[in-house]
């Protein structure tokens, strides 16, 4: 299954919420009723645990890979219809000597979800993580502090070079 069937089906959710489902019937079974009001909603679910989606999604051009910002992508409009907007990357376009040309690629696709509507669904979709999230991350790792320093700590060979550190250069 491709990254485009995994998207328009939103499998991932699907599967997520399949699994908090069966893991209530799993505490029932063996905490009883407590568990009854454990929500089967992925929603509720992430309500109730303060789970927060910290990603940002960008979509990126099939073809080229230039990122564009989401909204950008589903909310673009020719002459106030819902279209499908197209990668405007131009490789080289300084060159005097290319013809330059847009990567000119669709970026979505539209999808009817009823009789009268249509949305306009990005093809790829690039999860993005933000660098103070990471930081974050990381610092929660146990040594991770002590981890920075290990280069200036380790214990040295007198006649082995293993770092860059190790030479007089
Ligand atoms: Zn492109």
């Amino acid at each position: 299954m491709d990254a485009l069937h995994w998207t328009r089906f939103n499998i991932t959710e699907i599967a997520t919420e399949a699994l908090i489902k069966f893991m209530k019937l799993v505490l029932i079974e063996i905490g009883g009723n407590n568990f009854r009001d454990f929500s089967d909603l992925i929603y509720l679910t992430k309500k109730t645990l303060r789970l927060k989606d910290q990603f940002h999604s960008l979509v990126p051009c099939p073809k080229c890979y230039k990122l564009y910002q989401k909204q950008e992508v589903t909310n673009f409009q020719q002459n106030g219809i819902p279209a499908i907007m197209t990668c405007r990357h131009i490789e080289f376009p300084n060159s005097s000597l290319r013809n330059s040309r847009s990567c000119n690629t669709p970026l979505s696709r539209k999808i009817s979800v009823s009789a009268n509507q249509i949305v306009i669904h990005p093809n790829l979709i690039f999860p993005f993580f933000g660098i103070w999230q990471q930081i974050a991350t990381m610092y929660h790792c146990p040594g991770f502090e002590s981890h920075l320093r290990y280069w200036a700590n380790r214990s040295q060979s007198i006649n082995l070079l293993t770092d860059i550190y190790d030479s007089d250069v």
